[in-house]
């Protein structure tokens, strides 16, 4: 899936890592509603990334869809639909990132401290060094947290072997679920790319995921 004008994104992401960002943050003028780039990323909402900054890219250049894990859930279907289809954009990067605290819980143990499981509650305090206070009630949305599979680890914890493994199968995930939506097409004359990517939040570089390949376990 090679694609030169991501692979551009990448040299502008190695400047950025060694600290030279392209990104100018000044108003740029008058410009037309669809991304310059025809390019559309999605990312996770973690403080420590700049979409923008980490690819090099203008204002104007690209839509940003953002959430907690980067993961793609039907809103950001939604939004990859309207950018494809109705704004131009051609090419899809899915970010993922080191130290991401969707590796640090899981749905059904959140969901369990939200409703009032004083295990639950403790766990998650202890998780994330702040007081858990359960609201000890149930709701039926968000339906899912979308917490990434595999064995929880502590909150911002270094990375490792298992830890990329875990971040490569939701890339993965994401990736098939895009690539095998009925909405968004993958060959002929309209067809979208999508290329999938980790971010070490501790170097500031893009690494990526390579696609298709395992997609996650149970143990
Ligand atoms: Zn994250």
């Amino acid at each position: 899936m090679g694609n030169s004008s991501i692979d551009r994104y990448l040299e502008h992401n190695s400047q950025y890592a060694s600290g030279q960002a392209l990104h100018k943050p000044t108003y740029p003028g008058k410009q037309p509603i669809q991304p310059a780039r025809r390019l559309a990323v999605l990312a996770c909402m973690d403080a420590r990334l700049d979409v923008e900054d980490l690819l090099g890219l203008q204002t104007g250049d690209a839509h940003i869809i953002r959430n907690a894990g980067g993961v793609v859930n039907d809103d950001a279907i939604r939004c990859l639909i309207i950018s494809h289809h109705l704004l131009n954009t051609n090419e899809i990067i899915l970010i993922h990132h080191t130290r991401c605290g969707m590796l640090a819980f899981t749905d059904d143990l959140l969901k369990a401290g939200l409703e009032g499981d004083p295990e639950a509650e403790a766990l998650l305090g202890k998780a994330t060094g702040r007081a858990f206070v359960s609201c000890k009630r149930s709701a039926a949305t968000p339906s899912a947290f979308h917490a990434f599979r595999g064995p929880v680890e502590p909150l911002d914890a270094p990375r490792d072997a298992k830890q990329m493994e875990r971040l490569a199968w939701d890339v993965r995930r994401g990736m098939s679920s895009i690539l095998n939506h009925p909405w968004i097409p993958t060959s002929g004359p309209d067809a979208v790319t999508v290329r999938g990517f980790v971010y070490d939040v501790d170097s500031g570089k893009l690494e990526e995921v390579t696609y298709p390949g395992p997609m996650g376990s149970v143990g």
